[in-house]
């Protein structure tokens, strides 16, 4: 037998599956990987659960549910003011992370470069990887993760096919201005690139800020892949539902990967989302939702002596912790998990050469209770 060429050699299991492994081993609170621990709406789960009832159980079409693709149009004029033909620019997909796949794979070709905002989440550049083409890392400004835009521009060149943006941002929780859309639109234009829009967590943006979706910027969305997910957004991650947006002829490319990879999506759960999904206030009123878990846990947290840092959006908000150790975020997310019983993220799992980074990144998207017992933990840290 030939032996395996790896597509990623050195990578191991993510930081994910390795937090919350450890954390059931040691009974610790999960506050590391991103998942809610509070029921979803029973509204959504009996809608799936009637579809099922009803015999809704047979392929999907391979584009989507086309009911749900109609009424996330609806949702994306009302929310964006863009018109999106639910035929043709809306391809349902198993989750936001395969259609972040599907699109970098419909669009990259071997040492093609694509740039890359660390920290990122930590699928993006084993995606590229795995497509033989070039990671370009840039880093966020140190001070404050906003936009490096000259950093940027120094990485612009003729091999330059694509850049990923995510807003809100996994693990800082912070979100993209109109004014960086902007110079973003300007440069994707310029350069003829490509944007990968990594928008899963949309709804969950916080105190009255306006969600930044490259759908608002005509002249981006005619370059664009926004990928969304409803697991983000309806509080069912297990669900590994969500869906990709992008103008026609970027869509029709997409949709040949997708047709020969997963095919179609769980279909009662596509009919029940679009039934739910009818209801704006279904995603209205979920950024005060989760703004009410960051308010209570930043509030809880001032009795430790962690620093937080401001979040704006996301399920996330990091903290430093300088005032209790000197150690490497990787082995002080260790110690905390084992010796005081709360897993977090170490935030250099964001970044590709992992050196030490002064923080970790809390999951909030939690049951009160969830919140103050880990908290209890932590002030005695
Ligand atoms: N998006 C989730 C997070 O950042 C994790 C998803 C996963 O486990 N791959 O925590």
């Amino acid at each position: 037998m030939q032996p395996i060429v790896s597509k990623l050699p050195g990578k191991g299991t993510t930081i994910f599956t390795t937090m919350s492994s450890l954390a059931a081993e040691h009974h610790a609170i999960n506050l590391g990987q991103g998942f809610p621990d509070f029921p979803m709406d029973s509204t959504l789960t009996n809608a799936v659960n009637t579809a099922m009832q009803k015999g809704f159980n047979q392929y999907a079409p391979m584009a989507g549910w086309l009911p749900l693709r109609e009424v996330l149009a609806e949702k994306i004029n009302f929310l964006y003011h863009q018109s999106i033909h639910p035929d043709t620019e809306i391809t349902i997909t198993p989750g936001g992370t395969y259609a972040i796949f599907t699109a970098l794979t419909t669009i990259l070709q071997p040492g093609d470069e694509v740039i890359v905002l660390e920290p990122a989440y930590d699928s993006y550049v084993p995606n590229i990887l795995a497509n033989n083409a070039k990671p370009i890392l840039v880093p966020l400004n140190p001070s404050d993760f906003s936009i490096p835009w000259e950093s940027i521009r120094k990485e612009l060149n003729h091999r330059t096919k694509a850049i990923i943006i995510n807003s809100p941002h996994n693990p800082t929780g912070t979100i993209w201005s109109e004014s960086d859309m902007l110079i973003l639109q300007e440069l994707v234009v310029q350069y003829q690139l490509y944007l990968i829009s990594d928008e899963v967590y949309e709804h969950l943006i916080f105190d009255g800020a306006l969600h930044q979706s490259v759908l608002r910027y005509p002249a981006l969305f005619q370059r664009s892949f926004a990928c969304f997910s409803f697991g983000k957004t309806f509080h069912c991650t297990g669900w590994k539902i969500g869906y990709c947006v992008a103008p026609q002829n970027l869509m029709e490319e997409f949709r040949k990967i997708h047709q020969y990879n997963c095919f179609s999506v769980h279909t009662p759960s596509q009919v029940g989302i679009t039934e739910f999904l009818k209801d704006r206030s279904s995603y209205l009123q979920l950024g005060h939702f989760i703004q009410e878990k960051r308010d209570y846990f930043v509030e809880l947290m001032k009795s430790t002596r962690f620093t937080l840092l401001p979040s704006k959006g996301s399920y996330f908000c990091c903290a430093g912790y300088d005032r209790i150790s000197e150690q490497g975020d990787l082995e002080f997310a260790r110690q905390l998990t084992l010796n005081h019983g709360v897993a977090t993220i170490p935030v250099s799992a964001f970044y590709q050469v992992a050196k030490p980074s002064p923080y970790i990144r809390f999951c909030f998207a939690k049951k009160k209770e969830t919140l103050e017992a880990a908290v209890e933990k932590l002030s005695l840290v």
